[in-house]
């Protein structure tokens, strides 16, 4: 059916490229391009028959993306690198008229801000080029946007109240690590919290607003309001949200390692001089963490991420919650990758798919839960991420 290109060989590209590569009716040829091309090639090896080619590519150096991409004529640009590539990327789409899918907004090496502005100011030129560029098709992002374009089209009149609700109950056995790129992964964690309330944003402090909520499998975790990305799409297309929250869990031990990463200044994000070389302090911390890539052999447990929505039907009130759990250790004895990076790749395979297929298919740049959820939905339900649906019930929130 058509010729994808990933690019970045992480986690999330390991579990890209394993799961397109068993999907040869849709992913006809596959390309893994990544700085380090021996990453790409040990996962090409590991897949196997040929499946899959390699490439080297910056993907910060746009003559360059844009000579890959002649060089192999791809259908669609799959993105799994970091944030930073995100516009770099897309202006190599657009120079080459490739559609482009990526799991994480751009985000400025120098700033750890979470806004779609920058990417969403493409909207007119893919639109003139008669390109598609898909934002946001991980998890969360992702899948809990289209949980909730699925709630709006099938069970309610009215969103009023959405709570994103995601728990990581697994156990790596590691002190301290991250689940996906470690400086991503901290800027995220570390930074203010926020959510929309009638109209409007209101900032916390970090981790300020916690309670504990109950997990279907795991059972009670300490969740945290934090910001995250996919609020500012889902109130923009959803208006009728009055308000809009997202929760995540984490540990004790978690946050007192995090909370003395932060005091001493490893989790800082401007340059510093030592020895006469300039480092940036996150990125050496990054370094010396284990590889999120690494942590799938021994890791237990489950993931659950999904949302708890309040609002009318027929003008009565209803309570709803979709959401999925992954097994770390199925993840892995599939993949090699853990639960992380798998609820981040299977739906980034999927939304490639919707492309190739022209169900998710229109010239501008739009966020997931702008194309028809139903046939999403139904591919999560085939390849590794069934949902579950309670109607009524109490949603802690
Ligand atoms: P990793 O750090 O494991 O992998 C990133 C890959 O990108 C590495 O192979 C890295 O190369 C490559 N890369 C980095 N910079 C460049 C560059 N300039 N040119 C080419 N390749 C580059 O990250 P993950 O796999 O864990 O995450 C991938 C993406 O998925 C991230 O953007 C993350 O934010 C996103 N994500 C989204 C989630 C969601 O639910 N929506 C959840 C989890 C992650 P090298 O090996 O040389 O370092």
């Amino acid at each position: 059916m058509g010729k994808v290109l990933i690019i970045g060989a992480g986690g999330v590209g390991t579990v890209v490229a394993t799961k397109m590569a068993g999907l040869p009716e849709v992913f006809t040829e596959i390309m893994l391009a990544s700085r380090t091309k021996s990453k790409c090639d040990v996962i090409a090896e590991k897949i196997g028959n040929n499946r899959v080619k390699t490439a080297q590519v910056d993907a910060d150096n746009v003559p360059e993306l844009v000579e890959l991409i002649k060089s192999f004529g791809p259908d669609i640009v799959v993105n799994v690198a970091l944030p930073y590539q995100d516009l770099h990327i897309m202006d190599a789409c657009l120079e080459t008229g490739v559609a482009y899918l990526d799991t994480a907004n751009y985000e400025p090496l120098d700033e750890a801000k979470y806004e779609y502005k920058w990417q969403w100011a493409y909207h007119d030129k893919f639109k003139d080029a008669g390109i598609t560029a898909i934002l946001g098709c991980g998890f969360d992002p992702g899948v809990t946007s289209i949980y909730t374009a699925h709630a709006a089209k099938h069970h309610f009149d009215e969103i009023q109240y959405l709570d994103i609700v995601d728990c990581n109950g697994g156990d790596h056995g590691k002190a301290f690590a991250t689940n996906f790129n470690p400086e991503i992964n901290i800027r995220e964690v570390t930074q203010k919290g926020k959510y929309w309330q009638d109209g409007k944003w209101v900032e916390t402090e970090p981790h300020e607003i916690h309670k504990p909520l109950n997990y279907p499998n795991i059972g009670d975790r300490e969740s945290y309001l934090i910001y995250h990305e996919e609020l500012e799409s889902l109130v923009k297309n959803f208006p009728t949200i009055k308000r809009a929250r997202f929760w995540m869990t984490f540990g004790q031990e978690y946050l007192t390692h995090l909370r003395v990463i932060q005091n001493i200044g490893m989790a800082g994000i401007e340059p510093i001089m030592y020895e006469g070389k300039e480092i940036v302090p996150i990125q050496f911390l990054k370094a010396v963490l284990p590889d999120p890539g690494d942590l799938g052999e021994n890791y237990t447990g489950e993931t659950s991420i999904g949302c708890r929505i309040k609002g009318l039907k027929d003008g009565k009130e209803k309570t709803y919650y979709i959401y999925n759990n992954c097994s770390h250790q199925a993840a892995f004895e599939e993949t090699g990758a853990q639960g992380v990076s798998y609820t981040t790749g299977v739906p980034a395979t999927i939304g490639a798919m919707m492309y190739l297929q022209g169900l998710w298919k229109k010239a501008g740049v739009y966020n997931v839960e702008e194309f028809n959820p139903d046939p999403f939905m139904e591919k999560l339900n085939q390849l590794g991420l069934p949902w579950v649906e309670e109607h009524d019930i109490d949603l802690e929130l």
